[in-house]
């Protein structure tokens, strides 16, 4: 009966010369149609599924990925630091302790809001060579890992959470050219990503070229540093609240030379950041 009404259905509107869709013909041929159109979808995401998995096993035999902390091969799921690394490099937590270590650095020299670096740089640790595997081997996700983490937790502090500009210590046009990256960027890049501040870096600007400032002492350092840095444009920062940021804070003597820059424009607050720190 039900075969008959179906084709005298399809008959009617055959002669009438209207058109119909499969399903208004035969609903069972359509579920058949469908069924048989997923399953071959099905088959296929499981085909790609397999070659995905072989691809990435192959890539991983090739080209395993090791932890920029401790050298230890990662699973498939870990980014940049291994599951141990992540939970066992010394953080310093910084940023919830006013008069902190770093804070204590720019005691008595310029005027800083708040201070604090992500983790504790000890000499031939792992935090040293995961910042050299940043800076020096251009692993620049490191950088933007490390930046876009602590970030995060630095939402977690109102002295932090309201910044307005993140500004890398900028690097002079040479030694741009020379390392390809601003690493202070890199590490700013991934701190705005999870920050409501915006990154600039078109105001602060190096003037002199300087060579490198390992195995000189405070005072030296800071003769060095002291008019290398100059601000475009003051206005721009009147009221902000700015987040300079830096690789690693050892004396804090270049962030205190761009801190005197900015620190007298008005109404503005000057806070610091770094990824590592040797204070403690
Ligand atoms: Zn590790």
């Amino acid at each position: 009966m039900k075969k008959q009404h179906l084709k005298s259905v399809q008959k009617s509107k055959l002669n009438a010369g209207t058109h119909f869709s499969l399903s208004e013909i035969n609903p069972l041929v359509v579920t058949a149609v469908d069924s048989k159109k997923k399953k071959k979808r099905n088959f296929f995401s499981r085909v790609l599924k397999v070659i995905y998995g072989l691809l990435m096993d192959l890539l991983e035999l090739f080209y395993p990925r090791f932890c920029f902390a401790c050298d230890r091969k990662m699973l498939e799921h870990e980014k940049v630091l291994c599951t141990f690394c992540l939970r066992q490099l010394p953080k310093t937590n910084y940023h919830l302790h006013p008069d902190n270590p770093v804070e204590k650095l720019f005691w008595g020299h310029c005027n800083v809001y708040a201070a604090a670096a992500y983790y504790l740089y000890i000499k031939g640790g792992k935090v040293q060579h995961l910042v050299h595997n940043f800076k020096y081997k251009g692993f620049t996700q490191v950088g933007e890992y490390i930046g876009e983490v602590y970030g995060k937790e630095l939402m977690n502090s109102t002295r932090f959470a309201d910044a307005d500009y993140i500004v890398p210590i900028p690097l002079h046009r040479k030694k741009l050219r020379q390392r390809g990256f601003n690493q202070s960027e890199i590490f700013g890049e991934g701190l705005s990503r999870s920050m409501k501040a915006k990154l600039e870096v078109k105001n602060l600007y190096r003037k002199v070229y300087t060579s490198t400032q390992t195995k000189k002492s405070r005072w030296e350092r800071f003769i060095n540093v002291d008019s290398i840095f100059a601000l475009r444009d003051k206005e721009m920062y009147k009221g902000k609240h700015i987040l300079l940021v830096d690789d690693v804070i050892t004396t804090g003597s270049t962030m205190e030379a761009c801190i005197k820059l900015i620190q007298d424009i008005e109404g503005a607050k000057v806070s610091v950041v770094a990824m590592a720190t040797a204070a403690n």
